[in-house]
C-alpha cells in the first residue's frame, strides 16, 4: 500500500477502508485525517487559497462544541507570536485539547476565527494547513505499511536519505537499521511490533520531514516510561527549536518554561501571561503553582 494509495483510499473509498483496516479503523482514522490534512472542515467554493506570509496565530472570540447546543470553548481570544511557546493548562475537560485541534485547523470554529499569518484556517486547503501547523499526540502514530509509508505520509515523494536524516533528527536511525528490511520493514498491525516510544519517534521523524513552522502538543510523552520519556524529550526539544510551540501542559514545569500560560476553564481562558505575572495575580494558576509545591 502506497502513501498515494492510502491517502486516495481514504478520500474515496472508506469503506474499503473499513474493509482492510476494520481492526484500527477508529484510531487511524482520526490520526490519518490529522496528518495528512484530511478535516471536517471543506473550504467554501469560492474562497481563495489564501497564503499566509506571516506565522502569527491568532484566535478571536473563537466558539465551538461538537454537537449543537452544547458550548465546549467559549469567547477565546489568544495572540501566539511567532517562535513563542503557549501553554494551556486547566482541569481536565475544559477543553484545551478542543483548543488545541481547532488551532491545528482539525476543526473549524463555529463562531469566531483562528488566522495564521492573517489568513483565515478554516479557509485554506488542506495541504496548505499542513505545511504550517501539525498537531502532535499520542493517538495512534503507525499505521499498516512499510516503515518508508509512515514517513512518506509527511512528505510525498522524499528520497531515502532524507527519511534516513529525518530518522536520525530524533535518535531512531540506530533502531530503524536493526530492523531486517530497514525502510521496507512492515510495521503496524501484522508487521514489526514497535515500542510506544518507536511508535512517538515515527511521529516525530514525520514532523521533522513535514517541517510545519507551528505545532501543536498534546500529552506527547504521557504514555511512555519515565526512561523513554526523558530521551524522547531530547528529541522533541531539537523538533521543537526555532518553532512556534502551543503545548497542552500536563505538568506544571511544562508551563513554567513557556512564555506564555493561558489557564483554561470550562471552556474559557480565564488567565493570560507569563509564569511570574500568573503567581503574582494571585488566582487560579497561582494556588495551582502552590499546591504543586507543597
Ligand atoms: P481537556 O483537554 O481540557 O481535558 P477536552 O477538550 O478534551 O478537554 O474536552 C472538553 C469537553 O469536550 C469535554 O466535555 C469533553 O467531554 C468534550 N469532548 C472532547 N472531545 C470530544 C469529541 N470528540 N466529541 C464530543 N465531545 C468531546
Ligand atoms: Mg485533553
Amino acid at each position: 500500500l502506497t502513501t498515494g494509495a492510502l491517502i486516495a483510499q481514504m478520500l474515496v473509498d472508506p469503506v474499503g477502508l473499513i474493509l482492510r483496516w476494520y481492526d484500527e479503523l477508529q484510531v487511524a482514522q482520526v490520526s490519518l485525517a490529522r496528518l495528512v490534512g484530511v478535516r471536517d472542515i471543506e473550504p467554501a467554493a469560492g474562497d481563495p487559497a489564501v497564503a499566509p506570509d506571516g506565522r502569527d496565530v491568532h484566535a478571536d472570540r473563537v466558539h465551538f462544541g461538537y454537537r449543537a447546543g452544547v458550548d465546549v470553548l467559549r469567547e477565546v481570544s489568544l495572540e501566539v507570536a511567532p517562535g513563542t511557546r503557549l501553554a494551556l493548562v486547566g482541569p481536565s475537560g475544559a477543553g484545551k485539547s478542543t483548543l488545541g485541534r481547532l488551532l491545528a485547523g482539525i476543526y473549524a470554529p463555529r463562531d469566531g476565527r483562528i488566522t495564521l499569518g492573517g489568513a483565515e484556517l478554516s479557509r485554506m486547503p488542506a495541504e496548505e494547513v499542513r505545511s504550517h501547523v501539525a498537531l502532535v499526540n499520542q493517538e495512534h502514530h503507525v499505521f499498516v505499511g512499510s516503515l518508508r509509508d509512515n514517513l512518506l505520509l509527511a512528505r510525498t515523494g522524499a528520497a531515502d536519505a532524507e527519511l534516513w536524516a529525518a530518522l536520525g533528527a530524533v535518535d531512531a536511525d540506530g533502531w530503524a537499521r536493526a530492523l531486517g528490511d530497514g525502510l521496507d520493514t512492515e510495521v503496524g498491525s501484522g508487521g514489526v511490533a514497535l515500542t510506544p516510544a518507536q511508535a512517538q519517534q515515527i511521529a516525530l521523524a514525520r514532523l521533522v520531514l513535514a517541517d510545519p513552522h507551528t505545532l501543536v502538543l498534546d500529552e506527547a510523552t504521557s504514555l511512555l516510561d519515565p526512561r523513554a520519556a526523558r530521551h524522547l524529550e531530547r528529541s522533541l526539544a531539537r523538533v521543537l527549536d526555532g518553532r512556534t510551540v502551543i503545548a497542552i501542559a500536563h505538568r506544571l514545569h511544562t508551563a513554567h518554561d513557556a512564555d506564555v500560560i493561558a489557564v483554561v476553564e470550562n471552556g474559557r481562558i480565564s488567565e493570560l501571561g507569563s509564569h511570574d505575572q500568573l503567581v503574582a495575580a494571585e488566582g487560579a494558576y497561582a494556588a495551582l503553582w502552590r499546591s504543586w509545591h507543597g
